[in-house]
C-alpha cells in the first residue's frame, strides 16, 4: 500500500497528485553538485530537501530510484584545476589535474552528506558526468539528425527555434523576448535567451575529448540530460533542483531530452527556494559564505542543521541565523527528552479517569493521520512537526503521573519512530561538543590514566557544572551525556 503524495509541479505552477509511471515506483533525478570546493549550506538546504522527498516517499510506501549526478567537468572546475599548469602540459596530465581536484571536492561532499543524515548508500545512482562522455556525444548526434543541433567551429549548438515549447518551464514569453543568436556559457539570465551549447570546443589550456565534431567538452545541460535519460529512462517521474536551475538548466534539459524523443521527459519538476543568511543572499563576496565545517567549527551538530532546514517549508525562503539554530536545537531536545521518556515509561495496566480522557491510541492514530495529511500537501514540514509536538504536550501533561501500558507505550514510539525515518534526528545523540568540553573529557582521561584521582574528581566536577556527566565503562573508555 502507498500514501497518495502531493507536490507543487513547476511546469504548471499548481500542486498535483504524483502518480508514477510504475506504480509504487518513483524515478527521481536530482541535479547533484559542481565539484570544485565544498559544498555551502545553501546546496546543502538542496540536497536535506531532496532527501526528505525522497524519505517521504518511502516512508509512504514507495520504491524510489533515485540518481543524483556529480558535475565533474564545467568552466569553472576547469579553471580552478589548470590555473597552475604550464600551457605545454598534455592532455592525460590536464585530464588528471581535474580528477585530482573533483575527487578530492566529491569525498568532502559526501562527509558533509552523511553528517547532516543523507547516506551515500541511499542514493541508487551517483554517476560522475566524465563517465557518461559517449551518451552526451549520442544524445547530441540525435538531436542533430532532428535538426535541432548545428555544428560551428567545432562547437555545437541547440536550435532553440525548432522546439515549439521551448520556455514551457520557466514560462517564457517567447514573442516578446529579444532573441540572441547563440551563447557559449552555461549560465545566463533569461532576458539572453539564445541557442545554447552543447558541446565546446576545446581551447588551449583547457582538457579535452575526441568528438565527431574535434577535440572538445560537453556543455553542462547536456550532462543531465544524458546520465537521466541513461539510467532513469526516456520517462522520469520527478526531477529537482534550487530555483536557480529552472532557468536556463532545467529549461534547457527538457528541450534535449524531450527534442531527442519527441514525447515528455519529466512528469514533475519541483525545486527548493534558497538558503539566505542573516536577510542577504549568501555570497562570498560578502564573507556570509558558511561550510558545514564552519559550523561544526562553531560546535553545531550537523542534525540541528538538518532540523532547522526541514523545519522550513521547501519552497519559502529560509532565512539562515545562529540564533535560529536554537530554536531548533530546544525543538529536537524536547523530542529526544520525549522519546526517552518513552523508553524508560515503567508500565502498568492501569490508567483511571485520565487515560479514559486522553486515550493514548487514538492521540497517536491523529497525530499519524495529521502528519501524513501535511506531508501529503506538498511536504508541509512545519504542519507535520506541529502534529508531533500536539501529541508530546498531550502525553507530557500527565505522563509523570501516570504510567502507559506497554501497547500505548510501543504505539507511541512507533509512530515516533516512523516519523523519524523521515525528519532523521531525535534518536539521535547531539554529537558536537563545544571545544572546551572536549579538552576537558580529555584532561579527566589523562588525570584517570596518571592515576591522579584529585584532579580527576575535579575534573568531572567542573564537567557537571556545564551540565556534562560522564559515564566510565567497562572498556575503559568514557562516554558522556547531557545532565
Ligand atoms: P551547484 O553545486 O552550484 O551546482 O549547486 C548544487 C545545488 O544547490 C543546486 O540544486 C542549486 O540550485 C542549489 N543552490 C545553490 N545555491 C543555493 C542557496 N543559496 N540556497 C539553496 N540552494 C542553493
Ligand atoms: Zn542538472
Amino acid at each position: 500500500m502507498t500514501r497518495p503524495l502531493h507536490l507543487f509541479n513547476t511546469l504548471n505552477r499548481k500542486v498535483e497528485p504524483v502518480e508514477p509511471l510504475t506504480p509504487g515506483v518513483v524515478t527521481l533525478y536530482t541535479c547533484g553538485p559542481t565539484v570544485y570546493n565544498f559544498a555551502h549550506i545553501g546546496n546543502l538546504r538542496t540536497f536535506l530537501f531532496q532527501d526528505l522527498l525522497k524519505r517521504t516517499f518511502q516512508v509512504a510506501g514507495y520504491e524510489v530510484r533515485h540518481c543524483m549526478n556529480i558535475t565533474d567537468v564545467e568552466d569553472k572546475i576547469i579553471r580552478d584545476s589548470q590555473k597552475d599548469l604550464p600551457i605545454e602540459t598534455d592532455n592525460p596530465a590536464r585530464h588528471a589535474a581535474m580528477k585530482d581536484l573533483t575527487d578530492r571536492y566529491t569525498q568532502a561532499f559526501f562527509q558533509d552528506l552523511e553528517a547532516v543524515g543523507i547516506a551515500q548508500a541511499s542514493f541508487t545512482f551517483l554517476p560522475r558526468a566524465t563517465d557518461y562522455i559517449p551518451q552526451m556525444i549520442q544524445l547530441i548526434q540525435r538531436l542533430e539528425t532532428k535538426d535541432l543541433a548545428y555544428a560551428r567551429e567545432g562547437s555545437v549548438y541547440y536550435r532553440i527555434a525548432g522546439l515549439p515549447h521551448y520556455g514551457c518551464l520557466a514560462h517564457l514569453d517567447r514573442e516578446g523576448m529579444q532573441q540572441g543568436t547563440s551563447v557559449d556559457s552555461d549560465e545566463y539570465e533569461r532576458e539572453s535567451v539564445s541557442d545554447f551549447v552543447l558541446w565546446k570546443s576545446t581551447k588551449p589550456g583547457e582538457p579535452s575529448w575526441d568528438s565527431p565534431w574535434g577535440a572538445g567538452r560537453p556543455g553542462w545541460h547536456i550532462e543531465c540530460s544524458a546520465m537521466g535519460m541513461e539510467l532513469l529512462g526516456e520517462r522520469v517521474d520527478i526531477h529537482s533542483g534550487g530555483v536557480d536551475l529552472i532557468f536556463p538548466h532545467h529549461e534547457n534539459e527538457i528541450a534535449q531530452s524531450e527534442g531527442a524523443t519527441g514525447h515528455q521527459w519529466v512528469k514533475h519538476w519541483v525545486h527548493g527556494e534558497f538558503l539566505l543568511v542573516e536577510g542577504v543572499k549568501m555570497s562570498k563576496s560578502l564573507g556570509n559564505f558558511y561550510t558545514l565545517r564552519d559550523l561544526q567549527e562553531k560546535g553545531i551538530d550537523p542534525i540541528t542543521f538538518r532540523y532547522a532546514i526541514q523545519s522550513n517549508h521547501y519552497r519559502k525562503l529560509y532565512n539562515f541565523s545562529f540564533e535560529g539554530l536554537k530554536g531548533a536545537k530546544s525543538a529536537l531536545e524536547r523530542l529526544r527528552t520525549f522519546r526517552k521518556r518513552m523508553e524508560d515509561n515503567v508500565t502498568s495496566p492501569g490508567g483511571g479517569e485520565w487515560k479514559e480522557a486522553i486515550d493514548p491510541i487514538r492521540r497517536t492514530n491523529d497525530a499519524r493521520e495529521a502528519f501524513w495529511a501535511s506531508l501529503s500537501d506538498d511536504l508541509n514540514t512545519p504542519e507535520a512537526l506541529a502534529a508531533i509536538f500536539t501529541l508530546v504536550s498531550d502525553l507530557n501533561a500527565q505522563d509523570d503521573r501516570i504510567a502507559l501500558t506497554r501497547e500505548e507505550r510501543d504505539a507511541v514510539l512507533a509512530f515516533l519512530d516512523e516519523t523519524n525515518a523521515i525528519f532523521a534526528g531525535w534518536p539521535h545523540e547531539e554529537s558536537n561538543l563545544d571545544a572546551d568540553v572536549e579538552a576537558l573529557i580529555e584532561a579527566r582521561k589523562a588525570a584517570k590514566a596518571a592515576k591522579n584521582w584529585a584532579e580527576s574528581d575535579r575534573v568531572r566536577d567542573e564537567l557537571k557544572a556545564m551540565g556534562i556527566l560522564l559515564e566510565d565503562r567497562k572498556d575503559g573508555s568514557v562516554g558522556w551525556k547531557r545532565a
